[in-house]
Parts: C-alpha cells; sequence; structure tokens
C-alpha cells in the first residue's frame, strides 16, 4: 500500500531537488503521547491523559527498530509525551541497543528516572537530551504546569552528568526575558551540561496559542529535508516530530521501507527543503536567524570557570535483567550501508529535537558555524 499522494504546494517554489529524500538517517519513536507535565507550548499538546491514540504495542516499536536498521538507520530517539511513560521503555531500550544502533538518546522531562535506567545508559553509551526553561524554580515549574518539576529535573539530570552520560539541554523561550536566558544557560554549563543552546518556540501543538498563529512549513527548523522520520504513537509518519500537519503514511497499514521510499514523505522533504532550508542557508549567509541566536550553542567548555566534579564517586549498577531472547543479528541490505556520522557534519541543529547532524549532502559552506564532532556512541564499559 502506498501513502496518498499529499500536495503540500510545491508548485513553482520547487527549485532544487534536494540530494536525499529516499534515506532513514534518524528515526524519532514517540513512545507515547501521554506526559506527567503539561507544558504551555507543548507541539504534541501532551498531558497526562494524552494517551487515548496511544496504539503501537512494544512489538511494534520492535519491529519498527529492526526495519529501520535494515534500511541504514543509526540514529534513533525516544521521545513522547515522556516517553518513560511507555510501560516498556527499559525493554525497548535494551532492544535498541541490542540491535547495534550507534546512537541512541532518550528525550524525556526527566522528572522521573531511576537508577536502574541510568546505570544502563552509563554503561551502553546512552544519551539524553531535555529541556530547561529557568535556573528559577518557579519560573520553570509555571511553564511546566507543575510544582516542583525544576528541581527533579534538575536532580535527576546532575545524576547523569555525574555518570558522565552525554546530556543536550534547550531552554525553549517563551516569555523569559534575555538575561534570564543567558542565566540559564550559563547554569547549565556549570552544572556539567554535554551541550546547552536556547530555541525559539514554534507553532505547533499548543504553540500556536503561543505565538497567536497557525502551524505553518516555515515554522520548521528546515533540518528534517533529509533522512529523519517521525513515527507517532498511533502509527502515523511524520518528517519531523513538529511536523504533524503533515503525515506521510502510517505504520499500521505499510512497511517502514514504503513510507521511505513513498512519495508522499519525498514531497514533503522537498517541500521543506525548498521552503525552509533554502531560504535559511541564504539568511544565514547574511547574518540572518540561522547564523546568529538560532542556532546558538554552548558547549561544556573544556577548562570550565567552575569544574564539575561528581559529588561522590559513582556506584557500581546493576544492567537491566531484560535479555531479549533472540537478539537481532543487525544486518546491512546492498544499497543500505551503515551510515557512520560524517567528520563533514558540522551544522548545530537549531532545534532541540534533534542533535546537532546535518547531512554532508548540506549545500552551504560550513565555515560560518561551529564545528562539532559527531556524537559517536561511547564504547561499552567493559
Ligand atoms: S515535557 Fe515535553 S511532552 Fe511533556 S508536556 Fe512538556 S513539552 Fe510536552
Amino acid at each position: 500500500m502506498h501513502a496518498p499522494h499529499v500536495d503540500v504546494g510545491l508548485g513553482s517554489k520547487q527549485t532544487t531537488r534536494s540530494p536525499a529524500t529516499k534515506t532513514l538517517d534518524f528515526l524519532w519513536l514517540e513512545l507515547t503521547n501521554r506526559c506527567n507535565l503539561r507544558c504551555v507550548h507543548c507541539y504534541t499538546e501532551s498531558h497526562p491523559h494524552s494517551g487515548d491514540r496511544d496504539v503501537l504495542t512494544a512489538q511494534d516499536y520492535d519491529s519498527l527498530m529492526r526495519q529501520a536498521y535494515d534500511l541504514g538507520c543509526r540514529k534513533l530517539q525516544f521521545i513522547g509525551g515522556e516517553p518513560q511513560l511507555n510501560r516498556d521503555f527499559q525493554k525497548l531500550l535494551v532492544t535498541a541497543n541490542t540491535i547495534s544502533f550507534e546512537f541512541i538518546e532518550v528525550f524525556s522531562n526527566l522528572t522521573q528516572l531511576d537508577d536502574e535506567t541510568i546505570c544502563y545508559a552509563a554503561s551502553n553509551g546512552i544519551c539524553f537530551a531535555t529541556s530547561v526553561y529557568s535556573d528559577e524554580p518557579e519560573a520553570h515549574d509555571a511553564i511546566t504546569g507543575v510544582r516542583s518539576s525544576h528541581a527533579r529535573t534538575i536532580r535527576n539530570l546532575k545524576k547523569l552528568i555525574d555518570k558522565g552520560i552525554e546530556t543536550r539541554v534547550a531552554t525553549i523561550v517563551i516569555n523569559q526575558d534575555q538575561a534570564n536566558v543567558a542565566r540559564t544557560k550559563r547554569f547549565l554549563v556549570e552544572l556539567g551540561v554535554s551541550q546547552v543552546r536556547s530555541a525559539e518556540t514554534r507553532e505547533f501543538g499548543r504553540g500556536e496559542e503561543i505565538l497567536s498563529r497557525p502551524a505553518r512549513l516555515e515554522g520548521l527548523c528546515g533540518h528534517c529535508w533529509s533522512g529523519k522520520l517521525c513515527i507517532a504513537p498511533d502509527g502515523a509518519a511524520y518528517p519531523c516530530v513538529m511536523a504533524r500537519q503533515w503525515p506521510v503514511g502510517n505504520v499500521l497499514e505499510m512497511s517502514l521501507a514504503e513510507i521511505v521510499a513513498g512519495r508522499s514523505l519525498e514531497d514533503m522533504r522537498q517541500a521543506i527543503f525548498d521552503t525552509v532550508w533554502l531560504p535559511k542557508l541564504a539568511d544565514a549567509g547574511n547574518g540572518g536567524e540561522v547564523g546568529t541566536h538560532e542556532l546558538e550553542m554552548v558547549r561544556k567548555p573544556s577548562k570550565p570557570q567552575k569544574p564539575h566534579k561528581p559529588q561522590k564517586p559513582p556506584k557500581p549498577c546493576a544492567p537491566f535483567k531484560l535479555n531479549p531472547k533472540h537478539p537481532h543479528k543487525p544486518k546491512t541490505k546492498p544499497g543500505h550501508p551503515a551510515q557512520k556520522p560524517s567528520d563533514d557534519e558540522c551544522f548545530p541543529c537549531p532545534q532541540s529535537c534533534v542533535p546537532d547532524t546535518v547531512p554532508p549532502e548540506c549545500p552551504q559552506s560550513c565555515g560560518p558555524f561551529p564545528a562539532r564532532v559527531p556524537g559517536e556512541k561511547k564504547k561499552k564499559k567493559e
């Protein structure tokens, strides 16, 4: 079965064919639409009771990961809602690791995180990403709608850092003033967060109300034209977690390979490339949005002003007891070689939803942007 063709209004804007339209490089798996928080800008409009469209089972997610790997995908992010609210979260994390994805990240609000998960992540190179809206607990909690969420998120963030786990944190700018944003970023760097950045609120989900404008293609960051795909808990596939207005198929009706090779995804990626990506590159060349604050990123300095030191030496930890009975034997199909992160990758993504990655096919010179070190998976501890 093929996804219905979606008219994305390319029209006369279609000028340059994007060079990577039928690949799968990075997969977002939304493990639930539920969340224990209720952030004012949430693009999935998640809240504690928003799981009525959570249809995919653990077996479905397992199958999707294997299909993705067989299509050459090596980078995976679990996201939601709050992904840890999926009762099979730990099992799925073990499966992803067993399949041998080279980059596995959990995008979580970190208000809940058990020691078993932290230890498994530390031992297996699993990364974590989250959002922190302010260094002031009250300001952060006002955005999440849950009192003490700041305290819990920061406590668990510190635990991850103490275990040496790679962490990315974005401060989404909603109503905070510039001084608050700058202070929050400093706070996070001093905490020892690996990558810190700020990003604008986007007009998707509850963000439409905040910005008083409807969702539109130009509201995307533009990175998802190449090789990215999101699968929602109801099986819907989107070019990006934010692009929910533009479905490109459903995994309950078709295989991942059919979606990736389908016309709907190709047309959407082309539309994003033409309508969002190319104008942003042109703008960046003139010192515009992409070249300045939106791509702003602060990396943990090599000589931090306040060196981060774990409070106590980390205790040895027990791995998950979950061992898949039939471990997946990774195989690479002809034409889908393993996609190692390229040294040419150099753009930080402006949005908090993906790690810093841009395909090497990017037509733009990498000069004005900070160089990056691709986030290769750490070696497992012996
Ligand atoms: S933590 Fe994330 S998923 Fe949950 S409400 Fe906030 S933005 Fe939405």
